[in-house]
């Protein structure tokens, strides 16, 4: 296939690179030149603008930080929206909100450029390997016509067309909203255990073998209990936009989100104190900082 793809990001990069390796024709753009570097020498091609990376193409991807810059590069001056024919297909993998969707497919009208959202889960190692999680909401045809490439960039498994236009964002939001609420909370729980007296490996331990179990506790917080890492291949800026996205949508469907607000305004909190690149972890670090109690292992998988 003759395959676009815009914003070669921390993630952008490496999904467009299994693109390539795929054997698709594969064109490339990004603000930053220098991020297709890598991809040039590889065999990509280089497109000037949104709007040159959609001529000729089949489909184009894009991987772009949210909302604001989807709609800046698909409905923009020199705009992506612009240079699809009738037959191609674009396909937004950020994580990103319907309403932006729906105005391009709104000012799309009857062009024949059909439209998938498919937002990811699996950070920079799905990204890398190929094994992204992802979500697509469209109509099924397009999406069983898509399928072969996104399984280029996800895990046949867990592939998922999750309902019509939009579905794919609004699940990827409920995911991550979910997954920031499980950094703040596993922070408290395992400071106040901490500072009670317990040690930080045996209430791990005992909790991982409770009702309380989670996945975060299990993995993810691993990074910083062993080796102090708050992950920063996503940043503070990313999961603050995603936070902000989930907490409107909160508000746009009725819902009273208490816990969300409060999980968004912590995370805000951290992206003050650290910065836009700062790790998506650091929340933890906050209450760290906070009371002086450092949350570490002794020795690995203790
Ligand atoms: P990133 O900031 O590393 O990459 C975004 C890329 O888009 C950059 O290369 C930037 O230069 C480019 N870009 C920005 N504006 C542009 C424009 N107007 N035209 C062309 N290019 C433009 O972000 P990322 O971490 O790769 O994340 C990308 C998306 O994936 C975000 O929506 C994020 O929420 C989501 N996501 C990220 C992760 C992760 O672990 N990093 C995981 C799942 C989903």
């Amino acid at each position: 296939m003759k395959v676009g793809f815009i914003g070669l990001g921390h993630m952008g990069a490496p999904m467009s690179r299994n693109v390539l390796a795929a054997g698709h024709d594969l064109v490339v753009h990004d603000v930053r030149p220098d991020a297709a570097a890598g991809l040039l020498e590889a065999g990509a091609s280089w497109a000037g603008s949104p709007r040159e990376s959609g001529a000729d193409r089949d489909v184009v991807i894009t991987m772009l930080p949210g909302p604001s810059q989807v709609e800046e590069v698909l409905l923009g001056p020199g705009g992506l929206l612009s240079g699809l024919s009738a037959g191609a297909t674009w396909i937004d993998m950020s994580t990103s909100v319907p309403a932006v969707a729906d105005k391009v497919r709104a000012v799309a009208g009857s062009s024949g450029v059909a439209i998938l959202d498919a937002p990811v889960a699996g950070g920079i190692t799905g990204a890398r390997d190929g094994t992204l999680q992802i979500f697509v909401g469209g109509a099924t045809e397009d999406h069983l016509r898509m399928r072969p490439l996104l399984e280029v960039m996800g895990d046949t498994e867990r592939i998922l067309h999750v309902g019509s236009h939009g579905a794919g964002y609004t699940v990827k939001l409920m995911l991550n909203l979910l997954w920031f609420a499980s950094v703040t909370l596993t922070a408290e729980a395992l400071t106040i255990g901490v500072r009670a007296g317990v040690d930080v490996a045996t209430l791990r331990r005992s909790l991982l073998t409770s009702a309380a179990a989670s996945h975060f506790l299990e993995h993810d917080v691993l990074s910083v209990l062993e080796r102090g890492d708050f992950d920063d291949s996503f940043a503070l800026a990313l999961a603050c936009k995603d936070l902000g996205l989930a907490v409107d949508l909160a508000r746009q469907t009725g819902v009273p989100a208490e816990m969300s607000a409060m999980v968004e305004q912590i995370y805000r909190r951290a992206r003050a104190q650290y910065g836009d690149e700062g790790g998506q972890m650091l929340p933890i670090k906050l209450l760290e900082d906070l009371t002086s109690t450092q949350l570490r292992l002794s020795s690995p998988q203790e």
